[in-house]
């Protein structure tokens, strides 16, 4: 939604809206799943300038790190930025005082666009490391089978990293009977 920094010259401005964003808008595999962004915003006035504060909420889907099967997370976020105009920054040291304290948002010509703050948070939410489950089992390095509903066929993996060297190179050895 487009606002108008006049809408809170008087009093704080509330709003609510829903906004879609698309996946591959923000770069995004197809595999990662989104549902519309429900947002709970009021902009209010102070002497140099706005600040604003929101409340996200949403829905993603993401593959597992370990086992790629979709994990979904529910995530609500309360945020607070201050909204500066760019022709009417506050001096320096107000001004890097403030943004240890708030995120701060830059405007021009008045308007505040919450679609691109919301498409910013929603990028930085995503996790790097996503699980479907804290203690995933993942998938067995050797025959691919998704071990959380039970082990495969295959010999249990080694308990300890430090084992890998051996395993490998007993399972080479393995090999050379084969
Ligand atoms: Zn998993
Ligand atoms: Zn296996």
């Amino acid at each position: 939604m487009k606002i108008h920094l006049d809408s809170a010259r008087d009093e704080p401005f509330r709003w609510q809206e829903e906004i879609a964003l698309e996946p591959a808008a923000l770069e995004l595999g197809p595999e990662v799943k989104l549902t519309p962004v429900s947002v709970d915003g009021s902009l209010t006035r102070l002497d140099t300038g706005y600040v604003l504060t929101a409340r996200l909420a949403w829905r993603q889907t993401v593959p597992c790190d370990r086992c790629l099967a979709p994990a979904e997370e529910a995530i609500v976020l309360p945020l607070e930025w201050l909204v500066v105009e760019g022709r009417e920054r506050p001096v320096a040291g107000e001004r890097e005082l403030r943004e240890e304290e708030l995120g701060v948002v830059e405007v021009d010509g008045g308007v505040l666009d919450s679609g691109l703050l919301v498409a910013e948070q929603v990028q930085l939410n995503l996790p790097t490391h996503p699980l479907c489950r804290p203690d995933c089992a993942g998938l067995c390095p050797r025959c691919g089978t998704n071990l959380n509903p039970g082990p495969c066929g295959c010999a249990a993996p080694p308990p300890d990293p430090r084992w890998a060297a051996l395993a490998a190179l007993r399972s080479s050895n393995d090999d050379d009977r084969d």
